[in-house]
């Protein structure tokens, strides 16, 4: 009951329901997106720059928490991601779109901050306490204990109102408020509190049937071409009832189907019906499903393809201009507060 009394708070008034919302949400460069995170987040941000304001980062220090030993390939990773947001319709012209350790605003901001901010609000955090419970205490680091720390600097540095969160991020967005709660009880109103705009998409199913994921190998990419996705297809997963072609099968458990649904819409019932009937052959439905989804992914490849990495240094030089012309001002409204 508690626990979702603070669900509401977090997600509450302003934030949400507000005319002029100041969206802010990031990515962490660690390699090439897949079809989920088209179907999900990125549609949603396509949609925040025609009716909000909107911050993008790549977030190039969160990935050093996690991956310090192999740095090298984060720069590249870096233009990748930023090609595939741009492939999906995210705007430049209409957000700022720019890497987080180009806007040493947001480090300088941690500094001060973590002078306020009690160590065991941030060990129970609930992802701390679970990565290294699953990790064994691997990455125990003091960057990665600060890492909800670093990701309100984000929201706090560019003053944003309103952040998409998923249910299981509402932790990190609640201990955020609660920094900023303090450092204006301590300083006198300074910084905004954010609200969350809840961002739940269903997970796609990956090739093996889990969720599509990157970790586990069974993504099909925003980058990857056409015989590519046909051959990850033709290596999905399906009913494994159904051996033979006119054995019946269930569609409510096969990741094919699952894919189906988001992208081959009035053919979904045919496919249901056929599949439970045993009339319709995974063979050909995999065929289908490949067929719907190049069609559908074709002119996001299209984009990405015209697309070099010459632009994207452009557009992320444009957007650290954007947001440095806030954060440079909310750092140092912060250095006043705190008579520094
Ligand atoms: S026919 Fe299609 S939906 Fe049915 S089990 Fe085979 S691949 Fe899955």
């Amino acid at each position: 009951m508690q626990e979702t009394q603070r669900s509401a708070d977090v997600l509450s008034e302003e934030g949400s329901n507000s005319a002029k919302r100041r969206i802010m949400s990031g990515m962490r460069p660690t390699g090439r997106l897949h079809i989920g995170h088209l179907f999900g987040a990125l549609g949603q941000w396509a949609q925040f720059c025609k009716t909000d304001e909107a911050f993008f980062e790549v977030a190039d220090l969160h990935a050093l928490t996690t991956a310090f030993e192999h740095p090298e390939q984060i720069r590249h990773n870096v233009v990748e991601l930023v090609l595939d947001w741009l492939a999906a319709g995210v705007d430049p012209a209409r957000s700022a779109i720019y890497v987080q350790s180009h806007v040493p605003e947001i480090s300088r901001l941690q500094v001060l901050l973590s002078m306020i901010v009690p160590v065991a609000w941030l060990q129970r955090v609930p992802t701390f306490k679970d990565q290294i419970e699953q990790l064994g205490g691997e990455i125990a680091t003091y960057g990665f204990l600060g890492y909800p720390l670093m990701q309100l600097c984000d929201i706090a540095i560019v003053r944003a109102n309103t952040v998409p969160v998923g249910k299981d991020q509402l932790s990190h967005l609640e201990f955020g408020r609660e920094v900023v709660r303090r450092f204006n009880h301590l300083y006198g109103p300074t910084l905004v509190e954010p609200h969350g705009t809840l961002s739940e998409f269903p997970d796609v199913d990956g090739t093996d049937g889990r969720k599509m994921h990157k970790s586990y190998g069974n993504t099909i990419d925003i980058a990857d071409d056409d015989r590519t996705t046909e051959k990850k297809v033709r290596s999905m997963v399906t009913d494994p009832q159904k051996i033979r072609r006119n054995d019946p099968g269930r569609p409510e458990i096969c990741p094919v189907f699952s894919l189906h649904e988001l992208v081959n819409g009035p053919r979904v019932p045919w496919i249901e019906e056929h599949c439970r009937s045993g009339a319709l052959g995974c063979v050909d439905c995999k065929s289908e499903l490949a067929e719907r989804l190049n069609a559908s992914l074709r002119p996001v490849r299209e984009r990405r393809a015209s697309l070099d990495a010459a632009q994207v240094d452009e557009i992320l030089a444009d957007g650290a201009q954007k947001v440095r012309a806030i954060a440079v001002e909310t750092l140092a409204d912060v250095q006043t507060a705190m008579k520094i």
